[in-house]
């Protein structure tokens, strides 16, 4: 069944008291609010992961997830964080293949096929991302741009494990620019996914596969995103640290 989620993508913000406040903020507006059908993720950079996973505790629906992992189980590979570490405290979710992991740190589709077997064979969830910069969109090759970005990326698992991962469309041109992409282009671009992974996973399948739309989201444009028939929900960056924004944008639906 395709799943309703929100989550928030804390980046590199926050020291630990304003982790911990942010934390107990949502999770005390999530109690008050009847959101039982989304589920809300949290995604802390990595020091904070093990206290925010104290404070989320048992809240219904709310989620700990990373921001990355490695693509080797474990070893000599200094200042990395495996997805088994990360899954014994209780995380359930990673962010894989961020626009900014991609151009900062170089990674690749084949790297982040590493990354996710590593996640899907330690039981989390990757929310794996793809999208185009501006200069891809402008000429109007997006979709064949991201399409290959998940055939690289993802079609050497099996329709079992692909059933596991959700995807985050995040038009580059849209992260932090406060410049989102209208409701319709959101739409067409995850539609296009939905096909593309059904051409390969069958449709049923596709058809199951939550699709998270990410870039400049906020509790004035989420409504009119979240409405649109293909988008699953959001991966919110700026505005997820902000609680009574961020809660907002939980309540889109
Ligand atoms: P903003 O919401 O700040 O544009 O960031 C989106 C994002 O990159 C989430 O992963």
């Amino acid at each position: 069944m395709r799943k309703k989620i929100v989550a928030g993508n804390w980046k590199m913000n926050l020291n630990f008291d304003e982790g911990q406040k942010l934390t107990s903020e949502i999770v005390n507006m999530l109690k008050d609010e009847n959101v039982k059908d989304v589920s809300v993720v949290l995604n802390p950079p990595f020091p904070h992961l093990y206290p925010v996973k104290k404070l989320i505790g048992d809240t219904p629906n709310l989620y700990l997830g990373s921001q990355n992992c490695s693509d080797k189980a474990s070893g000599a590979y200094t200042g990395e964080t495996s997805a088994g570490m990360l899954a014994s405290f209780g995380a359930k979710f990673v962010i894989l293949g961020h626009s900014e992991r991609r151009e900062y740190f170089k990674e690749s589709n084949e790297l982040l096929t590493a990354k996710t077997k590593q996640a899907l064979e330690n039981g989390l969830t990757p929310i794996f991302c793809c999208g185009e910069p501006l200069e891809i969109r402008e000429a109007g090759t997006h979709e064949a741009y991201v399409t290959q970005q998940l055939t690289e990326s993802l079609f050497g698992f099996s329709p079992e494990e692909m059933s596991k991962i959700v995807i985050a469309y995040e038009p580059i041109w849209a992260i932090g620019t406060g410049k989102t992409a209208s409701s319709e282009q959101a739409q067409e671009m995850h539609a296009a996914i939905r096909k593309h992974l059904g051409s390969k996973f069958g449709q049923e399948l596709a058809n199951n596969i939550s699709i998270l739309y990410g870039g400049s989201c906020n509790p004035s444009n989420a409504q009119e995103i979240f409405s649109k028939p293909d988008v699953d929900g959001g991966l919110i960056g700026g505005a997820s640290l902000k609680s009574r924004d961020f809660v907002e944008i939980v309540k889109s639906f």
